[in-house]
Parts: C-alpha cells; structure tokens; sequence
C-alpha cells in the first residue's frame, strides 16, 4: 500500500478487492488488523497469510487505535508530491496494544515533545478519497 504515483501524488493507497475492508473501515475511523486463528497473533500491514506462521486462517479484527511510540524521526525533505509541502513532518513507527508495529505519521506534536513509549492513539486524515491512520499523544492516559 502507498507506493503511489496516481495524479502526481505519493500518499495516497492504492486499494484492491482484499485490501478494500480497510480502507472501508478506516473511512470510517476504524482501524483494522489481521489476526491468525492458528498462532493467535495480530499483524499489520493486512496481508492474506500470517507473516508468523504462513497460516491462512487469518482474519479481520478491529483495533482499539491505541499504541505506544517506538521511535520517530524529522523529516525536513521529501521532494514527493504532496510532502514537499508538509515538512518538516514526524514520521514515526508505533506499537499497537494488539501487537503489531506501523509505519506512521504523528501529528499536533512537536517532535522535542515525544518520548519513548509515550501512549498515542490513532486519528484518520484525508488523503484523496481515503483516509489514512496517524497518531496523535494521548492527552489522558
Ligand atoms: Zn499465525
């Protein structure tokens, strides 16, 4: 997902039949993981098999968005439409509670403000006709 290009652009997913349910579900600000029937655990980015077992009984399950900071760092450029406009931006890669770790983007903080293992929770933004999960801090634990 998110390699790109359509229209000039760099953000945007690229859905197909199977990853279609998620962007669905985070159109509506839902957050979806796949969990293994076989091993038992989550993972992140969807795919049709569990990266930990090979199992194909692996399904749907919605997320609560919360998740702990891992690590992050300042982008101060990417010549990638539309990011050029957007930096400097915090990438950062997050661990939900259910498991999986995600490649993401945390917004409305200062990147001197983040701190390991700092609670964050999942917020959607527009990207075209999508929406895409970013994190945010948590202002309650
Ligand atoms: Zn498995």
């Amino acid at each position: 997902m998110g390699s790109g290009g359509a229209g000039g652009r760099f953000d945007l997913p690229e859905a197909d039949a199977f990853s279609r349910t998620y962007w669905d579900a985070a159109a509506e600000g839902r957050l979806l993981v796949r969990r293994c029937g076989a091993c038992g655990r989550a993972h992140h980015y969807p795919r049709e098999f569990c990266p930990h077992c090979w199992s194909e009984d692996v399904r749907w399950e919605q997320a609560s968005g919360r998740a702990t900071l891992y690590t992050w760092s300042v982008v101060h450029r990417n010549d990638l439409p539309p990011f050029g406009e957007r930096v400097p931006y915090v990438a950062a890669v997050v661990d939900l509670v259910e498991g999986p770790r995600l490649m993401t983007e945390v917004v409305e903080s200062e990147a001197g403000d983040l701190r390991v293992g700092m609670a964050v929770e999942a917020v959607f933004r527009e990207a075209g006709e999508f929406r895409v999960p970013v994190f945010r801090v948590c202002v309650a634990p």
